[in-house]
Parts: C-alpha cells; structure tokens; sequence
C-alpha cells in the first residue's frame, strides 16, 4: 500500500518511465515502504527530495560496434546508468544479456544506490550493461566487444567518478579485457577504475566469493534471530554463476545441504547434496550446461536434471530458499509452493529476484525474508574494500578481506532489523532496509544541497 502523500509522487515516476516495468517495479517498492518515514519526519518531502532520488543523475545510451569471427560488423546497445552520488563516486556491475534494455539497467542502478548505502562504504549507485549475448562467443569476440565498449565507456568512468565491476555475463576475464582498454587509452595505470579484477593486477582476495558468501551470513542472522541455524537445514539455490555457487559453499561449511541449483537450460536436484567439486568443474572449468553434472556424476547416483519449463526449482521442498539467478524468477506461485512445503527463510542472492506478489506471500506467511539490497551486498562491499586496497596500493589475506565482509553483513543485518523495529514493523527486512538505504542518501543528499 502506497500512502496517499507519496502517491502523485509515484504516479509522476511511473508517467516519466513508461516502457520500464522493472523499474517501475522497484520504484513502487521503495515508494510503499516510505509512508512510516513521512508520517515520522515529513521534512523528507521537502525540497522534491524523493523525486530526485527516483531520477538518475546521468543516463548514457550508446553504440557498439563490433566485428565477429566471420568478420561481419554486429552493433549492439551499450548503457551506463549513473544513478547517485550523494554518497560516492557511482558504483555498480556490468550487465551483459540480450534481455538488457534501459529500463533493466535504471532498476538495477536504483536498487544499486540503496544497497550501496547499507554497505556503509563511500560509494554511490549506477549500473551499466549491453544487450550483447556471450554465450557461444569466442575469446577473440568477447575480447573485441569489451574493447569497443570501453572505448565509449572510457570517458564517462574514473576512480573518482564511476567504478563499475561485473554482474550477469561479466566476469573476471571481461573484467581484464575492459581493464586493458581503459588503461591504454588512458595512458594511466587506474587500478580503482573497475573492481572484480585479478588478483595479479589489483584484485581483491574474496571479491568472487563475496555475494554468495554475503548473502549465506545474512540468512544465518536472520535463522538466528529465531533461534535457528543451517545445521541440517535443506537448502535450494538457484543460478550456478558465482553468487550461486558460493553461495553453496558456505551454506555447507554451515552444515546445510543444498539440494539443487539450476541455469537457464533447467535444475538439477541432488538428493546426496551439491558435490561442490563436481559444480565447479562443470560451470568454472567446463563453462558447461548444468545438465552435466548429471551426466558427470551419473545418473544412478540420485541426480536428476529437469528440464527448464518442465517444472520449477521452487518445487523442491526445502527449509530455506536463496534465489541467485535473475529478477522476476520466483513467482507468487512458487512461494505459494515454498511456504505449502514449509520454507522459514529467503534470501535473495540475485537483484530483485522474487516478484512483489511473491514477497507478500512470504511476509504473510511469517517467512524470513532478505531483500537483495541487503541479503546480495556482500558483493558490491567487498568491490568497495577492492578500491580500498587499490588506493592504499595493499592487497590483504583472504582471511582479513572475508573478516571485514562478515563484519559488514552483520551491520547490514542488524541495521535492517532495528530499522524494521523503530518504524514500527519488527521482522520486516524489506521495510527496514528501503527506509535505512534511503535515510541515508536523503540525508547526504540533503546535506549538498538541490
Ligand atoms: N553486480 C553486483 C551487484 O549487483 C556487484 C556490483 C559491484 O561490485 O560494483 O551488486
């Protein structure tokens, strides 16, 4: 329920973003969650506060052209969304998926701006992307369409002023294509430019374990706030990229088992538990179809691959549910199914990946629930200790960077939680975390001044 206050407000966002349904989607979402912050400290109306902080500071749309292995020219669609910078240089990950449009990346880079003030880190919020397809691409195109990208992007980014990092379809060797453009055409060896870098050229120790490690930290606070832990908890994930499957990883070193995980092709579920090796192998190693583990492990031994639209992940009957793939991919259907089967805890690994109907009914049910802004910011906060570690030109153990992570998923944790409770809804991590995100960037926004 929106209050009335803000509800012309949300009617002049919605006209300006027509086309934009997942932004539109988030914007909502935060919108409804304010009501208890005006009815508290009306000044946050003043000075159209809400409505810039509903409207990017800077939208770029560009072309990319690109010429593939058969030497044909492919152009495709670049963006970078600079969302806020109340609160710090923008910051947020590259998304490269032929669903990507403006409208994707304005949600993302909206979500961005909360989840990067929970962090509590000096950065602010944007997203970027292209509508380029990866997959079956060779290294050389990859390696062609990161450098004309960059060539664009290049002007726009700076270690003051934008720092973006990987999200869908970017990783680590994207990373160093686009880092190895910017600094020839730079001429400058700008290591906090782009965080999720190697470790051998300004990488940071636990940068790819860090969201699904973040996200596993934020579901054990939340179990224990009621008592419980992992300890023999069934557990599904869904996605097998790195948020999944670290995310699967700790939940283990938790005593959880996970009992499956899925890509775009289906799920698989394996009653044994994720052989953790075994997944590795086949998504780093392989960089195969999730059917192949069934294959690899054998399907005699208690593995079994659905294919995708002949049944739902969700189906599987577990304790806790960490959605990691993509937004909009559990349904209200699906949580109808979780809560039926008993779920007691969610958290969203992936950005907005259950839909608005689905959250109701978990928060009706009284299902622990971590939105991704909190639950999935274990990434961008350890790309902000990367920039840290850059800027002091230091590079810390695994043991200390993973220190620092937990410390600060436990603050997230606990913000939301006493948020929730001070306005007056214990138990609501929606809630607490769009009010103590957004506390944040309208007061240092208030603080600058229009
Ligand atoms: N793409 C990640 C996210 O959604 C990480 C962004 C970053 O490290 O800047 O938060």
């Amino acid at each position: 329920m929106i209050d009335e206050k803000l509800e012309p407000l949300l009617e002049q966002v919605l006209g300006r973003s027509p086309g934009e349904p997942e932004f539109q989607q988030a914007v909502r979402e935060v919108l409804e969650s304010l009501g208890r912050v005006i009815a508290k400290h009306p000044h946050y109306l003043e000075h159209a506060l809400i409505e810039r902080i509903c409207e990017p500071e800077r939208q770029i749309i560009f072309r990319v052209p690109w010429v593939d292995d058969q030497g044909s020219v492919q152009i495709n669609r670049g963006f970078r969304v600079q969302f806020n910078s109340a609160l710090g240089p923008y910051k947020g990950g590259i998304r490269f998926h032929p669903s990507v449009n403006l409208g994707i990346i304005k949600f993302l880079g909206f979500e961005q701006t909360f989840k990067n003030a929970l962090t509590g880190m000096p950065i602010g919020g944007g997203k970027g992307g292209s509508d380029f397809d990866p997959r079956g691409r060779s290294d050389g195109e990859i390696m062609r369409f990161c450098q004309s990208f960059m060539i664009e992007l290049h002007r726009h980014i700076g270690e003051y002023i934008d720092v973006p990092a990987g999200d869908i379809g970017v990783g680590g060797r994207e990373i160093g294509y686009m880092f190895g453009c910017y600094k020839r055409l730079t001429n400058r060896y700008e290591a906090g430019v782009l965080t999720g870098k190697a470790l051998f050229y300004g990488g940071s120790r636990a940068r790819t374990e860090a969201t699904g490690y973040g996200n596993t930290y934020f579901v054990r606070a939340m179990l224990a706030t009621r008592g419980l832990s992992f300890e023999d908890k069934t557990v599904v994930v869904s996605g097998s990229g790195n948020v999944a499957t670290y995310s699967v990883e700790k939940v283990q070193s938790f005593g959880g088992k996970v009992v499956a995980v899925s890509d775009s092709s289906g799920y698989v579920v394996d009653e044994d538990g994720i052989d953790l090796a075994l997944l590795k192998e086949v998504k780093q190693i392989r960089h195969g179809r999730i059917a192949d583990y069934v294959a690899l492990k054998g399907e005699t031994h208690g593995a079994l691959f659905v294919k995708s639209g002949e049944g739902s992940i969700w189906d599987i009957p577990c304790d806790v549910a960490m959605p990691s793939a993509t937004q909009n991919e559990l349904t209200g259907k699906d949580a109808k199914t979780l809560v039926a089967n008993g779920v007691v805890a969610v958290g969203e690994g992936a950005n907005m990946p259950c839909t608005p109907e689905a959250i109701r009914i978990f928060e009706h049910a009284g299902v622990m629930f971590g939105p991704g802004k909190a639950a999935n910011a274990g990434g961008v906060a350890t790309s902000a200790l990367e920039m840290q570690q850059n800027a002091s030109r230091d590079s810390w153990t695994f043991d200390k960077t993973e220190a620092r992570l937990s410390e600060i998923m436990r603050a997230i944790h606990d913000t939301c939680a006493s948020t929730a409770e001070e306005y007056g809804a214990p138990g609501n991590y929606v809630l607490g975390a769009n009010i103590a995100g957004f506390v944040r960037v309208a007061e240092a926004m208030r603080a600058l001044g229009v």
